[in-house]
């Protein structure tokens, strides 16, 4: 087995991630088996009790767990299976170590940063390696080299490396290579530092990927690999990407990535066939029809916080030969200024997930207009309960109509908290998460879109439709399309009278890849389309 280490230098924000999940995609189209996992050094468990402030989007995987949005790109980009073992934390690490440490599983030892805690860093690496039977593992680094926080995990991964040996173990630095306007020049000096960092505690990387505004000339390359000590042709050039991110993987091809890592870890493959890749990309970039899609939440000025949304609207789109622009509306400007202003001429209105009650009589507004309009409807998660209160106020005349999340007392409780969820105190990892089987009602027009009559969908949520209210709600047209199989739970509802409304309890953006889109999704696009034609 090889390990590929990702690390970050200078600043971050460099794309680190991307970066690593590009270079599975390389390696993976080589044939080779690839699984990532990410480090991240905070202290959270998980990212799951951040707000997207902080954070970006929470990334849910088939387990359950809830992870950084990196595991994202890597479940896009790759074909790899994740679960809660691939994003590790300080967190999930010292409370392992302080768990063993109180059942004395030590033997009175003095429990330290080297070799305890390092000892399980080392250890859950080669654990994701072996369950997951890879030829390669690549283990990305969170944060930026010099980080204090960070040193455990390096010291753990010189550790590793000693142990692995000769070229089973590299090191890919991902760097900023600036472009000084007054001087004409790009700086090698803040990589030259970031390196001199790494060596300081014994890591010397041997592949540089170097984030840069300017082509890296000769010169440059030259400097780098010798103030680095890197190979010249493991200086790698990668640049902002044109159009969109699929393009990183291609791009990191032509400067022979894959290649040189394949040669420093002496993997014999064939080379990769990248004809599908390319195809997607060039249906993302030229597209030959575009559309205009409203997305109206509540966090559209941060860019990650509904990153795999905008992620399944691309590949839905390119599955359409359609580009998508999105309009990114705030949901507390429809609350002030109504919808209309906003959401007039758009082909698609889509409402995502989130927490809390700000922003959602915006939603439920948003809601409205796309039922009483006729334009197309995808609600996901909160999306979807906002439906059911619109609905339920402005269709069927329970004015009061309220999730108990947004009003404990409301009058009717359309949207109530679980079952389950009742007597949950505890706010990490504690929702109804990860994949759960639906059954769609044979007939529907879910039924349709998936063209099959069950699917298995991730969630991450703590309310839920309230079955009291089913049938006054269905005498007005609106149809429970989708349930639990045991049918005591509603995933996913649509409207009689409309031609494309459709919102659900799940989060189907956490599994729609670049060549294989999301079916509602894709319908969702393909509605939209025919509503602007
Ligand atoms: N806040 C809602 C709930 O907990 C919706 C959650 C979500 O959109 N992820 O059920």
């Amino acid at each position: 087995m090889k390990y590929i280490f990702v690390t970050g230098g200078v600043v971050s924000s460099l794309g680190k991630g991307l970066a690593a999940a590009s270079l599975g995609t390389l390696l993976e189209l080589r044939g080779l088996k690839v699984v990532l996992q990410k480090l991240d050094p905070y202290l959270n468990v998980d990212p799951g009790t951040m707000n997207p402030f902080q954070h970006g989007e929470v990334y849910v995987l088939a387990d359950g767990a809830e992870t950084d949005l990196d595991l994202g790109h890597y479940e896009r980009f790759t074909n790899c299976v994740l679960t809660r073992a691939n994003n590790l934390t300080s967190g999930q690490v010292y409370e392992t170590v302080l768990a063993k440490e109180r059942r004395g599983d030590y033997l009175g030892k003095t429990v330290q940063v080297i070799p305890h805690i390092t000892d399980e860093i080392k250890a859950r690496i080669r654990e994701v390696g072996v369950n997951s039977g890879a030829d390669v593992v690549i283990t990305e680094i969170g944060g930026t080299t010099g980080d204090i926080e960070g040193l455990p995990f390096l010291e753990a991964i010189r550790q590793f490396i000693l142990e692995a040996g000769t070229g089973n173990a590299i090191i890919m630095h991902v760097t900023l290579v600036p472009f000084i306007k007054a001087a004409g020049e790009l700086k090698t000096k803040p990589t030259q530092q970031s390196i001199a960092k790494l060596r300081e505690i014994g890591l010397q990387p041997q592949v540089l990927i170097c984030r840069t505004e300017m082509p890296l000339d000769e010169d440059v390359r030259q400097k780098l690999s010798l103030f680095c000590n890197v190979p010249l042709d493991a200086v790698v050039e990668a640049g902002d990407v044109d159009h969109t991110i699929y393009e990183a993987p291609l791009n990191l091809r032509e400067e022979g990535l894959d290649s040189t890592v394949c040669r420093l870890l002496n993997l014999q493959t064939k080379e990769p066939n990248l004809t599908d890749w390319k195809r997607f990309v060039q249906r993302v970039i030229s597209p030959k029809k575009r559309v205009r899609i409203a997305i109206v939440g509540k966090y559209i000025e941060l860019q990650d916080a509904y990153k795999s949304i905008y992620e399944s609207l691309t590949h839905a789109g390119a599955a359409n030969d359609c580009g998508i622009d999105m309009v990114l509306v705030d949901a507390e400007d429809i609350e002030i200024e109504g919808a209309e202003k906003y959401l007039q001429g758009v082909a698609g209105v889509l409402v995502p997930g989130g927490f809390g009650d700000r922003g959602v009589e915006g939603k439920i507004k948003a809601a409205r207009y796309a039922r009483e309009s006729r334009t197309p409807f995808l609600g996901l998660c909160l999306g979807m309960q906002v439906a059911t209160i619109e609905f339920a106020r402005n269709a069927c005349g329970l004015e009061s109509a309220n999730s108990t999340e947004f009003d404990p007392n409301t009058k009717n409780p359309v949207i109530a908290i679980l079952e389950e969820q009742k007597d949950v105190t505890d706010k990490g990892g504690s929702m109804r998460l990860g994949t759960w089987q639906t059954k769609f009602l044979e007939g529907s027009h879910a039924h349709q879109v998936y063209g099959k009559t069950e699917a298995s969908e991730r969630h991450r949520h703590r309310y839920e439709f309230n079955m009291k209210y089913r049938q006054i709600l269905e005498e007005k047209g609106f149809v429970i399309s989708g349930t639990s199989p045991d049918g005591n739970l509603v995933e996913l509802v649509e409207l009689k009278n409309h031609p494309w409304y459709l919102a659900c309890q799940y989060h189907p953006e956490f599994q729609s890849k670049p060549n294989a889109p999301h079916p509602l999704f894709k319908a969702f696009i393909t509605a939209s389309l025919a509503n602007e034609e």
